[in-house]
């Protein structure tokens, strides 16, 4: 059998907690990928140990301040350095790379997302704030570019991998799964004085701060139906959330015909991370197994929508559309940034959000600009909530 070419990875976002994962997972197999671009916001130690390992193309450190620093540690190096947030733009229209991991958090992720779209490249998604902010927009231009966008947060790669052949058929429903996050069965009474290093404390997976504090709060869940929404084009009646505490089915698929397929595994993202990077192939690994004989139960509960609020106003923003989730998301990124620096409590993140909601004026069709615009807005307006 000849050589096949190795997949060239754009990873963005390299050093959080997909983008190492994903490392390891081309690390795994380096006869099927290579790395062409590493971009990261701050961590320049991390980045430049991961440029002298892989060698790729090109870095980015987004944080100009440490652009000379990046630059001198790699002086005896090929690889090129960028500096700055717009540098992020520019090599995302590098013709070199074949698929990028969009695996960078927040709003900041969607704009060299689109690029890459625009570019026709291929998009192993984990930054599922791009599809809440604009998925309308980031859809239609995918359709339009035959670009293939992959999921990777590990419910959306479970519906994906259900769907695998069965193109023909109907979708009559989603169920997302949520492990419930830290505070399971808690009321408003305990929530009130979670601090953050209690709610940083995931049961089952080990993830970045600000996707931890969504699970926390259930936010997260909320941001994952509007991104199933976009990403299986589904009316929000077809998505049900439920609580399945030891988060070994990640999600499955009703059809027409009343069958549910769901997708299992251990909690281990790397098994979505690797899935999305080869698809449509399944390659082998030596990640360790669920033994069902050690699994006694696998639960199901619906989720706590009086307590976890969050859940509610996401559900409200995906029934009305428009930029409403996307001031949900920029409302959520504040208080969740608040939270983790000990600014507002835990229940605030909800009082915060539902404020921004209610003040931030509604756009029924909004184009790139409004949704960049409500973002601003949205993000002023709750920022000043917080410093009151
Ligand atoms: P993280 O905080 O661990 O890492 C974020 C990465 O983005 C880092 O490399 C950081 O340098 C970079 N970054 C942050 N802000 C930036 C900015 N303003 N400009 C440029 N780069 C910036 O986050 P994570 O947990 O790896 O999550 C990444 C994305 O994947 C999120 O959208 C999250 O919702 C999604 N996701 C994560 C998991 C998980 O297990 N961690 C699971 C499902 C989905
Ligand atoms: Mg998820």
């Amino acid at each position: 059998m000849s050589e096949a070419i190795k997949k060239r990875i754009a990873v963005f976002g390299s050093t959080g907690s997909i983008g190492t994962q994903a490392l390891e997972v081309i690390e795994a197999h380096p006869d099927l990928f290579e790395v062409e671009i590493l971009t990261a916001q701050t961590n320049d130690k991390l980045l430049i140990e991961q440029a002298l390992k892989f060698n790729p193309n090109a870095v980015v450190i987004a944080d100009e301040s440490r652009y000379e620093k990046v630059k001198l540690a790699l002086e005896s190096t090929d690889v090129k350095v960028f500096g700055g947030e717009n540098a992020l733009d520019e090599v995302a229209d590098f013709d070199t790379y074949d698929m990028m991991l969009a695996a960078i958090v927040g709003f900041a992720g969607l704009k060299p997302t689109l690029r890459a779209i625009e570019n026709g490249k291929a998009i192993a998604l984990a930054n599922k704030e791009t599809l809440v902010v604009a998925g309308d927009l980031v859809m239609q231009l995918a359709v339009e570019k035959r670009v293939p966008i992959i999921p990777v947060d590990s419910e959306h790669s479970a519906i994906f991998q259900c769907l695998v052949g069965e193109t023909r058929n109907r979708i009559e429903k989603i169920i997302l799964t949520a492990s419930g996050g830290p505070f399971l069965g808690k009321k408003p009474n305990f929530l009130v004085n979670v601090k953050r290093d209690h709610a940083l404390q995931h049961p089952n997976w080990k993830m970045g701060a600000k996707i931890t504090i969504d699970s926390a709060t259930l936010m997260n869940k909320g941001l994952e139906m509007i991104e199933a929404k976009w990403l299986f084009n589904l009316t929000p009646e077809q998505i049900e959330v439920v609580i399945h505490p030891q988060s070994i089915i990640h999600s499955m698929v009703q059809f027409e015909d009343g069958s549910i397929k769901a997708q299992m595994g251990l909690p281990d993202m790397k098994l979505p991370i690797q899935y999305a990077l080869a698809f449509p192939q399944r390659v082998a690994n030596n990640n360790p197994r669920p033994n069902f004989k050690k699994i006694p139960i696998l639960s199901f509960e619906p989720p706590d929508v009086k307590t976890f609020r969050n859940l509610s106003l996401a559900e409200m923003a995906l029934e009305k559309g428009g930029n409403f989730p996307c001031i949900l998301n920029a409302a959520n990124e504040i208080a969740v940034w608040a939270f983790l620096n000990n600014r507002i409590g835990f229940l605030d993140i909800t009082a915060v959000i539902e404020k921004t909601l209610q003040k931030i004026n509604y756009i029924e069709k909004p184009n790139l600009t409004d949704y960049f615009e409500s973002d601003g807005e949205a993000r002023n307006f709750a920022a000043s909530l917080i410093r009151m």
